[in-house]
């Protein structure tokens, strides 16, 4: 089964300089996630089904309506860096 990005503190856009939360003002990192999540904006844009390791494979969750620009929460990263 393909991985998928964790929805954690390194990947939010709320992050600062020095693990910092601009949220809530306290030094986090990859154990922590909270409701005020938002995927940071680049790695948001190259989230897709051409992005998604899954598309057009027998795992993907909706082949049938999988397509350039389309997204669902299955998505997972081609590379594990990515
Ligand atoms: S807003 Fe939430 S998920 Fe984002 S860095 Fe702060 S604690 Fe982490
Ligand atoms: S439909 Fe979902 S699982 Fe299938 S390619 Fe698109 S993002 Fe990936």
């Amino acid at each position: 089964m393909a991985i998928r990005l964790a929805n954690n503190c390194i990947n939010c856009d709320n992050l600062m300089d020095g693990n910092i939360c601009a949220i809530h003002k306290v030094m986090v990192n990859t154990h922590y996630t909270c409701d005020n999540f938002e995927m940071k904006a680049k790695l948001n844009d190259e989230r897709n089904c051409v992005t998604c390791s899954r598309y057009q494979e027998s795992d993907c969750a909706n082949p049938d309506k999988a397509a350039p620009g389309m997204l669902c929460a299955a998505w997972a990263p081609q590379q594990a860096n990515a």
